[in-house]
């Protein structure tokens, strides 16, 4: 079965104006699926539904088959790790801020971790490694690095979907397309769900959605969507 599911959702985020309008999608295991569309379409209203900081008035969410009002915040947060535009990151050590994606995790477990195939690509491309200071007291990341950080903290803690929520918008095309081709090469096995708004981001998607105001304009692979015009 699919591993997200909106049902015919219906949301709005105040009384009198619908923003999301029966909306219906599937994101089957392993699938790369990107959510395209102008701004205001209500893509990243998407994102915070899936993290339930809003419910919708009606219609279901589903992750693994489950409706996710039938879910602790605690196990949604564990099965969908999220990277948003700008990611905030602590005045502290590359090392520190990737732990802090693993609750509890010491400095020697996430250099281990950092071994582990998904979470290399991202570091190796780092300055100094994980001893590289963060932020106002030391090295000034730049905003390539800062999202490879951001990725890295949030692959330790594996969950089965990334949320891409405009990770790379902020980035110059040529950073943006090295982090997206990391990316490729770490989440062959991940559901990934990405919310772009430039075409150069969704290269690499399965199946491409096409949000506008509110509902799916189109949907399909990219053969799909170009042998329709
Ligand atoms: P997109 O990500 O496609 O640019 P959003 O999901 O951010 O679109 O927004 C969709 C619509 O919802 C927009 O009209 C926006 O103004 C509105 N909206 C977003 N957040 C809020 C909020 N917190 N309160 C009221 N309206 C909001
Ligand atoms: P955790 O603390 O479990 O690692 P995340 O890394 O997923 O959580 O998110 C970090 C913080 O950013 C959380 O406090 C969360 O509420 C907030 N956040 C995550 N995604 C969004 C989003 N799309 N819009 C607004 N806030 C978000």
């Amino acid at each position: 079965h699919p591993v997200v599911t909106f049902d015919d959702v219906h949301f709005g985020y105040e009384e009198d104006r619908e923003i999301l309008h029966g909306l219906s999608f599937e994101v089957p295991a392993g699938s790369h699926v990107a959510i395209v569309g102008p701004s205001g379409a209500g893509k990243s209203t998407i994102g915070r539904l899936l993290f339930r900081f809003y419910d919708p008035q009606a219609g279901r969410i589903l992750i693994d088959g489950q409706d996710i009002a039938q879910v602790t915040q605690a196990s949604l947060r564990a099965q969908i790790g999220i990277v948003p535009q700008d990611s905030v990151l602590f005045n502290d050590t590359i090392g520190y801020n990737i732990a802090y994606g693993r609750d509890g995790a010491s400095r020697e477990q996430v250099i281990n971790a950092s071994r582990d195939a998904a979470i290399l690509p991202f570091i190796e491309k780092l300055p100094d490694g994980l001893d590289t200071e963060v932020g106002e007291r030391g090295l000034k990341l730049s905003g390539g690095e800062k999202q490879r950080v951001a990725i890295a903290r949030t692959l330790v803690k594996d969950p089965p979907i990334l949320l891409l929520d405009e990770a790379t918008s902020a980035l110059d095309s040529r950073t943006e397309q090295a982090i997206l081709a990391t990316l490729r090469r770490v989440s062959q096995h991940r559901t990934t769900l990405a919310i772009a708004h430039r075409l150069s981001t969704i290269a690499d998607a399965d199946r491409i959605l096409v949000l506008d105001q509110g509902r799916l304009a189109e949907s399909g692979t990219h053969a799909e969507l170009l042998g329709a015009r």
